[in-house]
């Protein structure tokens, strides 16, 4: 188990940092009492997960899963010039083991949720069952800049007026893929973007997300479907606009690995703790681990679903609650070989500790 200890320029204190402290946690609490796993048990604190002064983000465990190159990692700069070897180097963190020599049968990682969900839904345990994959595209709309006096309605070839047109049923189209769809229309560019012209050409990005690698080539198959219907809508002479579809960008999803998201499950309802299936549409560790290893998430809300700025919170109980669920599902995986006390409800002592 465990997360990372980096942070964004305006970060708070929980995303991350509660991963590790709630992995040392169960540590203290299985040593206290003396039990023993049948398998063994670590702590690992990823490096440079945020990337906020090292590009790629995810470093740590993107070089463990084999995922960025070890040389490229090694050679990336900050801003000052400053490598991450030499860094490395400096704080004396350049350890002397092989990459990707360690191996492990499952990784748990704690996480604050970043978003909304579970507060509003009064929810305290997000089980994560992977993370959305995402398609991006460019759409460009073509039609001809024109005065906006002279020209008449029925002589216009108005980009600007197809796009949002077009816009409209791309955004709608997420309704028929609820609750894991999203669809973004983020990015808008007009040109000429002067008042009185009409728009000759429009061009703005489509941002789909899904869970499930079939549903997310359906939603990219609609998405040209429509395009080609308002392509095909716009061919007479006087109105002609022309629709181009451009790829940018395709991550798959990542699914988590089901029987550990069972474990997430059934710790949270040992533990009588309301719980509910969610995906994380964040990047982190576990998403670059879920290729090599076995992962599963959980999540525990926090106020008003902000990250990434100071002002980020979480209540204690939720956090005590998320350590709980991550002590019970790594009993569960790891088995438990013998235990020098009676004490068989030591799960719920980490309440005491965590203060
Ligand atoms: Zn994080």
């Amino acid at each position: 188990t465990g997360s990372h200890i980096d942070t964004q320029p305006t970060g708070g204190k929980f995303d991350g940092c509660f991963g590790v402290l709630a992995g040392l946690e169960v540590m203290r609490v299985l040593d206290e009492h003396g039990i023993e796993t049948e398998a063994p048990l670590e702590v690992v604190i990823w490096t440079n997960e945020e990337g906020s002064r090292f590009v790629p983000v995810m470093m740590g465990s993107g070089v463990h899963a084999g995922l960025i190159p070890l040389e490229k990692a090694l050679a990336a700069t900050d801003r000052d010039g400053d490598s991450v070897a030499a860094s490395l180097a400096r704080t004396g963190y350049a350890g002397d083991v092989p990459v990707g020599s360690h191996d492990f049968g499952a990784y748990f990682e704690a996480h604050i949720e970043q978003g909304p969900v579970l507060e509003q839904e009064e929810i305290t345990i997000g089980a994560v069952t992977g993370s959305l994959g995402l398609h991006w595209f460019d759409v460009v709309v073509s039609g001809q800049e024109a005065h906006a006096g002279p020209t008449p309605m029925p002589y216009r070839r108005d980009a600007l007026k197809t796009a949002c047109a077009l816009v409209s049923d791309i955004l709608t189209l997420a309704d028929a893929y609820q609750p894991n769809g999203r669809v973004t229309c983020g990015e808008f560019n007009v040109h000429p973007n002067s008042r009185n012209v009409i728009p000759g050409q429009v061009r703005f990005s489509v941002d789909l997300r899904h869970l499930e690698p079939a549903v997310l080539a359906e939603m990219h198959d609609q998405l040209k479907a429509l395009c080609l219907k308002h392509h095909a809508a716009n061919q007479s002479d006087k109105q002609r606009v022309d629709i181009e579809l451009i790829e940018v960008q395709h991550i798959p999803p990542t699914p988590f690995a089901p029987e550990l998201i069972e474990m997430v499950r059934s710790a949270s309802q040992e533990l009588e703790l309301s719980y509910r299936d969610m995906e994380t549409g964040a990047g982190h560790d576990a998403v670059q681990i879920a290729g090599i290893n076995p992962v599963a998430m959980i999540f525990v809300p926090c106020e008003d679903g902000i990250s990434h700025n100071e002002s980020e919170n979480a209540e204690p109980s939720d956090l005590e609650d998320g350590a709980n669920v991550l002590l019970l599902a790594m009993l569960k995986r790891a088995g438990i070989v013998s235990t020098n006390t009676d004490d068989a409800n030591a799960t719920h002592n980490t309440a005491e500790n965590a203060q």
